[in-house]
């Protein structure tokens, strides 16, 4: 049975008040429709910045309400598919950004969906890699906009949140208060003038809880080739901090690898990188290899 949940069922902060869109059991399969991140206002490149609704912008639909998660349990998404509309749009916002300081001008681009490539420009054709930006579940306590990333997920703007591959959160509250938004058609580690190819899409998943990962660091996400912890904070460096000490308490207490053989393996083989550095927190993950961790017999579905 499929369940399907309209882009009208929006919220914008992850809290514990939020009334779910929908309950449903776990594995159940759940399509989400979701609108971009300006909820539509920009369709032209006449549509400038300036004149959007600030308090439509970072919309998630949800959020879904799983059935027997509680708070503690480690969720388990699985983002079964990541299907993106036919435009996207991208803009400069004077001040904003990692090049806020220099850029002067407010400009709105469209890029339009051809097939498997965006087109920038009428020229520079960019192939796909359709993402979720915002994705996450209520926090215990507390309301995070959706703008700002955090242990319970949200705009975390990190490109492995895509098809295929399955997202793990901490339940905050009962139910977990599941929701996703803020789709890009591709969108570049940093996310340099704070956004993507911009777009409305739907995301179709399941989720579940996992007993034997209670105390999983989360976020996490695994694709078919690695796993990745991932750390919000203040500064870039606080963040990969962060990540790399979540990655490396994975490696020995969920895989058993002693720490210092765990430290000397996130060297070899581990990779440091950005997911977005232009959000009220920044964002980075540690990705380490799957392969590694079958090598010490260690799966983790
Ligand atoms: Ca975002
Ligand atoms: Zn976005």
């Amino acid at each position: 049975m499929v369940t399907k949940v309209t882009r009208d069922r929006v919220f914008f902060a992850f809290e514990p008040k939020l009334s779910p869109a929908i309950r449903v059991g776990q594995g159940e399969q759940v399509h989400l429709e979701t609108h971009d991140c300006f909820e539509g206002q920009i369709q032209k490149t006449q549509d400038l910045v300036d004149k959007l609704d600030w308090n439509h912008v970072n919309p998630a639909t949800g959020p879904v309400y799983i059935e027997g998660a509680k708070p503690g349990d480690i969720l388990r998404v699985d983002l079964l598919k990541v299907i993106i509309g036919q435009q996207a749009s991208m803009v400069t916002i004077p001040g904003e950004g990692a090049l806020g300081d220099v850029i002067t001008e407010m400009e709105t681009a469209i890029l339009r969906v051809e097939g498997d490539q965006v087109v920038f420009k009428d020229k520079i054709r960019i192939p796909i890699k359709p993402m979720v930006g915002v994705i996450g579940v209520a926090p215990e306590s507390g309301s995070v906009p959706n703008g700002t990333p955090g242990a319970h997920g949200g705009n975390l703007d990190c490109t492995l949140m895509s098809e295929g591959n399955s997202a793990y959160f901490t339940v905050g509250v009962e139910g977990a208060l599941f929701g996703a938004g803020d789709f890009h058609a591709v969108m570049g580690d940093g996310e340099i003038v704070v956004c993507g190819a911009e777009i409305q899409g739907e995301l179709h998943f399941s989720a579940e809880v996992v007993d034997r990962l209670k105390g999983l660091p989360t976020p996490f996400v695994e694709t078919p080739d690695l796993v990745a912890t991932i750390y919000s904070a203040h500064t870039a460096d606080e963040a990969a901090d962060g990540a790399i000490h979540r990655m490396a308490q994975f490696l020995t207490d969920f895989v058993k690898i002693p720490l210092n053989d765990a430290g000397m393996l996130m060297s070899l083989v581990g990779q440091l990188k950005f997911c977005q550095v232009v959000d009220p927190l920044k964002t980075v993950r540690f990705e380490f290899p799957k392969s590694v961790l079958a090598e010490y017999g260690y799966q983790l579905a």
